[in-house]
């Protein structure tokens, strides 16, 4: 907002109003740019990810509910590298320097960076059609980190939480416009799953938060892994609201494939881990299922319970374009 300076600096004041800050920020917002001290021994974690109305949340979506979103996929980002988050950067570019939208989504961005202890250290405000780029800094111990190339033959594959709540709610809000609270809530306030990632750091060989929907996600595993995987249908963890409003199996199963917005954690790790696994996911309260197993043979087969292949129908996620505003 360079033509108008004063309205661009009320509200970064706005925001450094609300934010917390930490020991280890040695500046944070009001200079020319942050001073952040990395702990001896660790390993800096750096993912961005940007949201644009209409295309990444629906254009309904509250500013509350946008504060918390936007910060929630990057924090799950770290997550599936077993990071630790510590720092955030905002790029918010708003159609209008609208105080009561800012106050909104800083209720659910603080929240939930509240929840996570991370400091929100710097950003930039600029003019322009809504949208929202996070930075988020994590810390690992070096070489601890999770990585997408560590799948192993025989890996129990796993995925934590339910799978397919949001991609409900998307294909609710897409139908009739009348979507379960329940659903449409999973989709708004997804859960990043950072104690279940940083827990895994010693158990898991390889994790992916899964954004895309879960065949894409752990494509990306098996090829950078160079190995395949069998799923088992029959158990994928599923919602009973998910149940109750997509009764038939097999379009249950391409909902909760092939769509994503879950942020839940795939992970593959040694059957020989799976006692260890269960009992750290317990003292997260992350419930964690396995899915499938990985195999030698390249490629990715759905099986449904009675052991028949199963054609998913879907290459990846869906987007919010040409739905309704
Ligand atoms: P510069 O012109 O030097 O880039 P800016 O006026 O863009 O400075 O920003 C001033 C300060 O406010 C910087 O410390 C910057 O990191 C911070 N800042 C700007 N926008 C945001 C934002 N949306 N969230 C957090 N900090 C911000
Ligand atoms: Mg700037």
């Amino acid at each position: 907002m360079g033509d108008a300076g004063h309205v661009e600096f009320d509200l970064i004041e706005r925001i450094r109003a609300r934010v917390s800050s930490r020991p280890d920020v040695i500046l944070g917002i009001g200079d020319d740019a942050a001073l952040l001290q990395v702990p001896a021994g660790h390993q800096l974690v750096l993912s961005t990810d940007t949201l644009i109305s209409g295309v990444h949340f629906p254009a309904d979506t509250t500013a509350a509910d946008i504060g918390w979103k936007a910060l929630a996929v990057n924090l799950s980002d770290l997550a599936a590298m077993g990071a630790e988050p510590a720092w955030i950067s905002l790029a918010l570019t708003m159609p209008e320097a609208d105080n009561d939208w800012l106050d909104g989504f800083l209720d659910g961005f603080c929240e939930l960076a509240g929840e996570h202890g991370v400091a929100l250290v710097g950003g930039d405000t600029t003019h322009g059609p809504l949208s929202i780029t996070i930075t988020a800094h994590g810390l690992v111990p070096s070489g601890t980190a999770l990585r997408r190339d560590g799948a192993g033959f025989n890996d129990d594959i796993w995925v934590t939480g339910t799978l397919g709540d949001a991609a409900g709610a998307l294909r609710q809000w897409r139908g009739n416009g009348l979507m379960s609270a329940k659903l449409r809530h999973r989709l708004d306030r997804p859960t990043p799953r950072i104690a279940a990632g940083r827990a895994l750091r010693e158990l898991a060989n390889s994790a992916i938060d899964i954004s895309d929907g879960l065949l894409a996600d752990l494509g990306h595993v098996l090829r950078r892994s160079g190995v395949g995987a069998e799923i088992d249908l029959g158990r994928l963890p599923t919602s009973r609201t998910l149940a109750e409003h997509f009764p038939d199996d097999a379009d249950r199963w391409r909902l909760q494939l092939g769509v994503g917005d879950d942020y839940e954690l795939c992970f593959t790790a040694a059957p020989a881990n799976a006692l260890a696994i269960e009992q750290a996911m317990a003292e997260c309260a992350t419930a964690a299922t396995v899915v499938g197993r990985i195999t030698r043979e390249p490629g990715l087969h759905p099986r449904t319970p009675e052991g028949d292949d199963f054609d998913p129908g879907v290459g990846g996620y869906e987007h919010f374009s040409g739905g309704p505003d």
